[in-house]
C-alpha cells in the first residue's frame, strides 16, 4: 500500500487521498472475485436485474455527491459531471433489463435438440483512463455484471476518488461483496496484474493505443478476451451546402467539451473551399466564446487539463520553437492555479503536421480546406485512427455517401453526438477492437455454448 494524493486540477490543491493496492493486494482481489463468481452467476435473473436496479437508485441519490468529486478530483465542468453520474445510473438501468433476456438460441438439427446458452466469462478486469472516470468504468462494469461476470476495475491514478465512491454504493444497494471490487493503483502494477493473472479472463481496457496494444499482445499469451476502446484524431467534415452558421457555432464543442481531453474530439475540421473564409469568421466568435472558468461553477463549460505534464504535452504541439504552427484565433482561460490552456484554433501547413495527425488530447483545433466530396473523405481516413467524427451536409444522399465512406465507428449528420448507452460504441482501426453499450455489449461478456439433446 502506498499513499497518492489527488490534485484538484483547477486550483492545484489536493482533492482526496487515497491508499493504492500493490500486487499482493491485487492477487487477492482477484482470488475473491473468482470465489464469489459461482454465486454471482447462480442468481436468479430476476433478482440480478432488482440488485442492478437498486445499484442505479443509489447512484441517482448520489449524484450530486459523485459529480462534485469528479470536479474536485478531475476538473469536469459541473454541468459535465451531473451528466456523467447520470450516465452510469443509465447505463445500470439499461443493462439491468439484460439478464431476464440473455437468450439463446435454438437450432434446427437432425436427431435431438440444439440449444446454445450464453454463458457468463468469468472474472473482468476493467482498466479505466483519466478523462471520462465515471462513464468508461460503467460501459464496463454494468453489463459485466449483468452477464453474471464478476468485475475488478482499476480507475486512471490521477482520478480513482469517483471509481471508488461506485464501489461503496454497489456494496450499499446490496451488490455481494467481492463481486464488484475497486482497485486503485499503478497501472504497471495492477493494471499489469490483471493482464497477467489467469483466473482474469477477459479485459476492458480503454486509454492510448500505445498502452493498449502492448496490453492486448500481452493478453493474447492467455487467449485472453480483450475490448480496447482506444485514442482517436476524429473529422468534423464541413459541406458548403450545410447551415454553416450552426456547423460553425456547434464546432467549438465537438472538441473543447472535457478540454478536448475526449478520445471523440472532433480535433480536425475539414471545410469544403468555397465556405473556408467564411466558415473561419463565424467560428472565430463561437471559438471566443466558449466560457473556462473554474469547473464548480454552474456557466463554466471548459475547465483545466487533467495536470502541469498533460497540458505541457499540448502546448508542446501549438508552441514548440522547432515547429511553431500558425494560429488563427484563441479563447481565453483564466490566469493564476490550474493547468489552464485556452481553446486554439491552428491551421496546419500539410496534412503531415503533427498538430493534424496525432492525437493533442487538448483543447486545440486544426483546420484545412477541401475540394470535393472524395478529397473529404480521402482527407478523413487519411489517420491510423477511426473512432468517431461529423458531417455537416443539407444533402441526405452525400450524408449517407460521406457517413459509409468514413472509416470511423461512430457518426453523426448535423450533430457533434457519439454516445448513447442504447447504441453502440468503438473504434476502427486503431481506435479499438469490440464494441461497448447497446444491445450487443453483453457478448463481450459471454462465452456461446453449444448443447445438443438427443432425441433418439
Ligand atoms: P493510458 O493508456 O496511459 O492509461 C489508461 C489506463 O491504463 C490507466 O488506468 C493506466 O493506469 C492503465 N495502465 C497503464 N499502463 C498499464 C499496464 N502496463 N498494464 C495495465 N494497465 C496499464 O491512457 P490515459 O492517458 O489514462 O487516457 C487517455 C487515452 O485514452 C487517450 O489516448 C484517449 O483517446 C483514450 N480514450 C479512449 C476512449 C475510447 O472509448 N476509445 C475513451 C477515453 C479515452
Amino acid at each position: 500500500m502506498s499513499r497518492y494524493q489527488v490534485i484538484n486540477p483547477a486550483t492545484e490543491q489536493v482533492a482526496g487521498t487515497v491508499e493504492q493496492v500493490d500486487a499482493e493486494a491485487t492477487d487477492a482481489a482477484i482470488a475473491r472475485a473468482h470465489a464469489a463468481w459461482p454465486g454471482w452467476r447462480a442468481v436468479a435473473p430476476a433478482d440480478r436485474a432488482r440488485l442492478l436496479r437498486r445499484f442505479a437508485e443509489a447512484v441517482d441519490a448520489h449524484v450530486e455527491e459523485l459529480a462534485a468529486l469528479e470536479v474536485a478530483g478531475a476538473g469536469h465542468t459541473l454541468g459535465n459531471a451531473r451528466w456523467e453520474a447520470g450516465n452510469v445510473r443509465d447505463v445500470l438501468t439499461y443493462y439491468s433489463a439484460a439478464p431476464e433476456r440473455l437468450f439463446g438460441k435454438q437450432i434446427p438439427v437432425a436427431g435431438g435438440l440444439d440449444v446454445t446458452f450464453a454463458e457468463p466469462i468469468g472474472v473482468v478486469g476493467v482498466i479505466v483512463p483519466w478523462n471520462f472516470p465515471m462513464p468508461i468504468a460503467g460501459w464496463g462494469f454494468a453489463p459485466a455484471l449483468a452477464a453474471g461476470c464478476t468485475v475488478v476495475l482499476k480507475p486512471a491514478e490521477l482520478t480513482p476518488l469517483t471509481a471508488i465512491r461506485l464501489g461503496e454504493l454497489a456494496l450499499e444497494a446490496g451488490i455481494p461483496a467481492d463481486v464488484f471490487q475497486v482497485l486503485p493503483g499503478k497501472g504497471s502494477v495492477v493494471g499489469q496484474r490483471l493482464v497477467d493473472h489467469p483466473l482474469v479472463r477477459k479485459i476492458v481496457f480503454t486509454g492510448s493505443t500505445e498502452v493498449g496494444t502492448r496490453l492486448a499482445a500481452q493478453a493474447m499469451s492467455q487467449v485472453k478476451r480483450v475490448t480496447l476502446e482506444l485514442g482517436g484524431k476524429s473529422a468534423n467534415v464541413i459541406f458548403a451546402d450545410s447551415d454553416l452558421e450552426k456547423a460553425a457555432a456547434t464546432a467549438p464543442y465537438g472538441v473543447f467539451d472535457n478540454a478536448g481531453q475526449d478520445c471523440c474530439a472532433r480535433s480536425r475540421i475539414l471545410v469544403e473551399a468555397s465556405v473556408y473564409d467564411r466558415f473561419l469568421e463565424l467560428l472565430e466568435p463561437a471559438v471566443q466564446g466558449v466560457t473556462v472558468t473554474s469547473p464548480d461553477r454552474a456557466d463554466a463549460e471548459m475547465g483545466p487539463l487533467i495536470s502541469a505534464a498533460h497540458r505541457e504535452s499540448v502546448r508542446s504541439y501549438v508552441e514548440d520553437a522547432n515547429e511553431p504552427v500558425d494560429i488563427a484565433f484563441r479563447g481565453s482561460a483564466p490566469e493564476g492555479p490550474g493547468f489552464w490552456y485556452p481553446p486554439t484554433v491552428v491551421l496546419p501547413r500539410s496534412a503531415q503536421d503533427a498538430v493534424w495527425r496525432e492525437e493533442v488530447f487538448g483543447p486545440v483545433v486544426a483546420v484545412m480546406p477541401f475540394r470535393d466530396e472524395a478529397e473529404a473523405i480521402e482527407l478523413a481516413n487519411d489517420t491510423e485512427y477511426g473512432l468517431s467524427g461529423s458531417i455537416w451536409t443539407r444533402d441526405v444522399g452525400r450524408a449517407l455517401r460521406v457517413a459509409r465512406g468514413i472509416e470511423s465507428g461512430n457518426l453523426s449528420v448535423n450533430s457533434h453526438s457519439s454516445v448513447r448507452y442504447a447504441t453502440p460504441f468503438g473504434g476502427f482501426k486503431q481506435s479499438g477492437l469490440g464494441r461497448e453499450l447497446g444491445p450487443d455489449a453483453l457478448a463481450a461478456f459471454t462465452e456461446v455454448k453449444n448443447v445438443f439433446i438427443a432425441t433418439d
